[in-house]
């Protein structure tokens, strides 16, 4: 056994408990209590099997009152005959040797009425929580609030008289003790509410009542922690400076530890995006004589030794595990025997692994399943060698299979081997074997390299999956079954697929690519949705009705009405979908044509695309679902008046038949394809184009030979800002966060936030054809984008606005008159010059001063293949087409005469699950 590593060093809790090392499970719903909140003999098998070799075991939380469980098959500790089942617990713990820790909780206004027989749940004050359907909760009234405090005191009695070696009092998730202390949820005007001292009443007075009952039944080492979320996004909400006041005054009544709740270890601020110094190292400096003194729990993304390692490294005392301890009941043996951990469950494990149905039926662990036994692509194992070309490198790598998985990654030794390369290569080659897909996300900065090596392991794939065929008697070039073909991997055919499979179905995805993502990895802004979950968070206030009639005004009121009402009606449910995928775009800005902020991006606000693409990957690996990369869909087949299938043909010009009852077009746009954008648009010849160069609308072309109608197929967006050197789009987040746009004279010639076509064709009307995009620093600061821009190097840099004229060889005067009278306007919120009415977020006076050269590039083409509401293809008598599905750019008419900014993503996820959802239906059960 390794005793080096600090892990495994004891320590001494303030009341003089000695947990014997740094390990503890953290505390997670399993939700397997019976329907009364009484433990299960299953619950009392699953701790017993996880403890042994950890420090102490966090029994997941226990509600404390009958109006406090904030989940179905939450446990409970509200009434004394929970006590013997929880014992059960504490002994099965403590018979391994780990102490027993129990979470007690009340849910307050996490409750939902019918988890508590009906009644209304209770809160610090009447107001509902911000979530889609969330219920308004009674408030507590001063001698209620009270009694609460009794009654966290009577769980503490309970859980000593159930033999726990302590208790971990919640505050954290925003359950009832944190909705006291958010100046959020606790809107009181008495003497538990209002200032920010009245809001620790509550907490404070749960820890004395906690310490009180322990001094009175439990001996001195009975354990008492307290549980955190560091912040909370809603405004008002408790922010880090809150938190750790908090803490101060917890710490100078006692405590034997704190535990951070968050996602990951080392996380940065959620509220601060722009500060990425981890939340310990903000505590840790922060933190008086008497807090430091209370050891502090770091929990999130502990997998192997080596994370909880830095953990204690960076200067967490104790690290609490999860998922790993779920996947992994004996994890702690495993790590101290250095045993390289992968966070998987094989789907046939659940009883070995002694893991509760309710449980693995969870998120949390339902992520993590595989099956092992899937019908997936199997292998002829062995040894593959392929070559990885990109740019200056030339190497060859060794792809080791076995039948159904990739066990290795080497490169082959080559003297002329860089070590730039090799980190590169080891990160992406740890990324494939994690994920055991070649689908992983690129190593930042070494895009091209890490694209080629995905590819030559994919490559390696498909030839032993050829082996194997052939070895098991059969012709790799035989027709293959499935229920759902997806055309395309952008962002509409992988959310097809996602739902097709999550509906029951065998899907295949083909791209002719050799990458995944399609022109969707490249958008920037984000997602456009109204009434969502998100923006009530911000206290946005927004509408439906609105967001139909602004995109209906920006598409010149040629959008397809039943279309777009589908579109704006299904908007939030997409967000909450993708949310579910564990794709959360929680931030919101605005684009040009809207008037309220309704596009949702990544939290860090960096380019929705990439985020969403790498996202929805993640879920495709974790299903299984097989991409064909680097093959195209020559034809779709239609027998007996309905689609059968596919013919593909992959890149060794082998082709082959898939069989589908259903086929799903997503295979985007045109604007790649300069003859079709010619023939329609004869006046935009000569445009670059911001998209990849798989936007030739094929799939249209597919289609239409089956006789899909058409509609808008000369409805062509030119979108205003483009890098011309490297057609490079300049995100309207950058105008959305106060950019402006400047002619070679140095004024401004139009509303910057106007629609695309607007903005475009002034753009085109001056004589230079071309304009400068100008923001200052605290534009930059608030757009991630813009940092890509600069280190591409396209980007004018200058420290005054001055030296800036001079490098834009510009009129001084007229750029300094500018600014100013822009800078005025802000202050005044009213642009006497062009009538901008959005994003006059703040002065541009902060140097530096930055510019970039822009024109019109061909971007999106609103025409395509016509659809009725469940996506089925129509021809061009308006029948549905049977079997044949689209969604996406290919689709034509959802924005009519001219696209909104934000509203592709919004279109594909929303179309893409809901062809996905028809698609799977009209396959298995017509
Ligand atoms: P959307 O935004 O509608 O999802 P994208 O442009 O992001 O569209 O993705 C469409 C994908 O379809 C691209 O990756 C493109 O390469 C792929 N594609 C286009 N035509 C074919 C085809 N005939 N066979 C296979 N893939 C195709």
């Amino acid at each position: 056994m390794n005793t080096l590593t600090p892990i495994l060093n004891p320590l001494t809790l303030p009341n003089g408990a000695v947990l014997k090392n740094r390990l503890v499970m953290a505390p997670m719903t399993t939700c397997t209590g019976f329907y009364d909140g009484t433990v299960t003999s299953e619950l009392v098998e699953y701790y017993r099997e996880r403890a042994g070799s950890l420090g102490a075991v966090i029994v997941e939380c226990c509600f404390i009152d009958p109006k406090g469980p904030a989940f179905p098959g939450a446990i409970g500790i509200d009434s004394d005959n929970k006590i013997a089942g929880l014992a059960r617990i504490a002994s099965a713990i403590k018979s391994k040797g780990s102490q027993a820790i129990l979470q007690i909780y009340h849910g307050g206004r996490m409750v939902e009425p019918e988890l508590i027989g009906g009644r209304t749940p209770v809160a610090p004050s009447a107001i509902a929580a911000p979530r889609e359907g969330a219920t308004t909760p009674q408030a507590l009234t001063g001698e209620e609030v009270e009694v609460m405090i009794t009654k966290f005191g009577d769980a503490v009695n309970r859980a000593i008289k159930a033999g726990f070696d302590g208790v971990e009092l919640h505050g954290a998730n925003t359950y009832l003790i944190q909705q006291f202390y958010s100046p959020n949820s606790n809107q009181r005007d008495d003497q538990w509410g209002g200032s920010r001292d009245n809001r620790t009443r509550f907490p404070l007075a749960v820890l004395d009542i906690t310490h009180k009952m322990a001094e009175r039944f439990a001996d001195d080492t009975f354990i008492i922690g307290y549980r955190f979320s560091p912040e909370e996004l809603e405004v008002p909400g408790i922010r880090f400076d809150d938190t750790m006041y908090l803490l101060e005054k917890l710490a100078e009544r006692g405590l034997d530890y704190v535990h951070f709740s968050v996602g990951q270890l080392l996380r940065p601020s959620i509220v601060d995006t722009q500060d990425p110094t981890p939340l310990i190292t903000k505590f840790r400096a922060m933190r008086s004589e008497t807090l430091a003194k209370i050891p502090v729990i770091g929990v999130g993304g502990v997998v192997n030794k080596a994370d909880a390692e830095s953990g204690l490294e960076h200067g967490f005392d104790l690290v609490a595990i999860g998922k790993a301890c779920i996947a992994y009941p004996d994890w702690a043996d495993r790590i101290i025997h250095n045993d390289h951990l992968e966070l998987y469950i094989d789907s046939n494990r659940r009883e070995a692994l002694k893991i509760p149905e309710p449980l693995w039926r969870f998120s949390l662990v339902d992520a993590m399943i595989r099956d092992m036994s899937a019908t997936g692509r199997k292998y002829k194992a062995g040894v593959y060698q392929e070559k990885v070309e990109a740019e200056a490198l030339k190497l060859k790598i060794n792809v080791a299979l076995d039948t159904d998985r990739i066990t290795d990654i080497t490169l082959v030794p080559d003297d002329t081997l860089d070590v730039d390369f090799t980190t590169t290569f080891e990160s992406l080659r740890n990324r494939i074997l994690v994920a055991n897909s070649p689908h992983v996300d690129a190593i930042t900065g070494a895009t091209t390299q890490s694209e080629a090596l995905k590819k030559a392991v994919s490559r390696a794939l498909a030839t032993s999956s050829k082996e194997h065929v052939i070895e098991e008697g059969g012709n790799p070039q035989a027709p293959q079954n499935y229920d759902v073909v997806v055309i395309g991997s952008g962002g509409a055919g992988l959310a097809a697929a996602i739902q097709a499979h999550d509906e029951g179905a065998r899907v295949a995805i083909i791209e002719k690519m050799p990458t995944i993502g399609g022109n969707t990895i490249k958008a920037s802004v984000g997602m456009n949705a109204a009434e969502t979950r998100f923006q009530k968070l911000k206290g946005i206030k927004d509408s439906k009705t609105l967001f139909y009639e602004e995109t209906l005004k920006g598409g010149h009121f040629k959008n397809n009405p039943v279309l777009l009402k589908e579109f704006v009606e299904l908007a939030p449910e997409a967000i909450e979908w993708l949310a579910a995928k564990g794709i959360e775009l929680n931030d919101i800005t605005i684009t040009g044509g809207m008037s309220i902020d309704r596009t949702h991006r990544p939290a860090d606000r960096s380019a929705v695309g990439g985020f969403l693409i790498s996202g929805l990957v993640k879920n495709i690996n974790q299903r299984n679902i097989e991409v064909l990369l680097e093959t195209s869909v020559e034809e779709i087949i239609y027998t007996d008046g309905r689609v059968s299938g596919v013919k593909v043909v992959d890149e060794y010009y082998d082709s082959r038949i898939l069989n589908a009852r259903s086929v799903i077009v997503a295979t985007g746009g045109f604007s790649a394809n300069r003859e079709m954008v010619t023939h329609y648009r004869p006046e935009l010849d000569g445009f670059v184009t911001t998209n990849h160069k798989g936007a030739t609308g094929s799939g249209i072309a597919l289609l239409q030979k089956l006789g899909a109608g058409t509609v808008d197929m000369g409805e062509i967006q030119i979108h205003p800002t483009v890098e011309q050197t490297t057609s490079y789009l300049i995100s309207e987040s950058i105008r959305g966060g106060g950019a402006i746009l400047v002619s070679q004279a140095g004024h401004r010639f139009c509303n910057e936030m106007a629609t695309r076509d607007k903005v475009s064709a002034d753009i085109i009307a001056l004589p230079e054809k071309s304009a400068w995009v100008i923001f200052d620093e605290q534009v930059r600061l608030n757009n991630k984008a813009a940092d890509e821009y600069l280190a591409k190097g396209f980007v004018v840099s200058a420290s005054s606005p001055q030296e800036l004229a001079i490098k834009l060889n510009m009129d001084l005067h007229a750029l300094l008159a500018t600014l100013e009278r822009y800078n005025l306007f802000v202050e005044r919120q009213q642009d006497e010059d062009f009538g901008r009415q959005t994003a006059m977020r703040h002065p541009l006076n902060q140097g530096p001063f930055y510019a970039i050269r822009i024109a019109p590039g061909v971007h999106h083409t609103m025409g395509g293949v016509t659809i009725n509401s469940d996506t089925a293809v129509l021809d061009e008598q308006q029948q549905v087409i049977a079997g044949a599905w689209a969604a996406g750019e290919v689709v034509g008419g959802i924005h009519g005469g001219n696209r909104i900014g934000g509203n592709a993503i919004a279109d594909i996820i929303i179309f893409g699950t809901l062809a996905g959802r028809h698609a799977a239906d009209f396959a298995l059960h017509h």
